[in-house]
């Protein structure tokens, strides 16, 4: 599994909290997840974070 940040994106930070494994802050101030799959021990953590956007910014890829 992958995801990705879609254009949406406020840029509040959370998911690069909830979930640092997958999702980090760019330069640009927007969230960034990581190109290759998702690993299996953070799959809880990376949904949570997915669940927990605000704007419903992160879709699965
Ligand atoms: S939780 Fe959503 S809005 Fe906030 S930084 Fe992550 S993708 Fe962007």
């Amino acid at each position: 599994m992958k995801y990705y940040v879609n254009e949406g994106c406020i840029g509040c930070g959370m998911c690069a909290c909830t979930c640092p494994e997958v999702f980090s802050m760019s330069d640009d101030g927007v969230a960034v997840a990581i190109e290759t799959e998702v690993p299996e021990e953070v799959f809880d953590s990376a949904a949570e974070a997915k669940d927990g956007c605000p704007v419903g910014a992160i879709e699965e890829a």
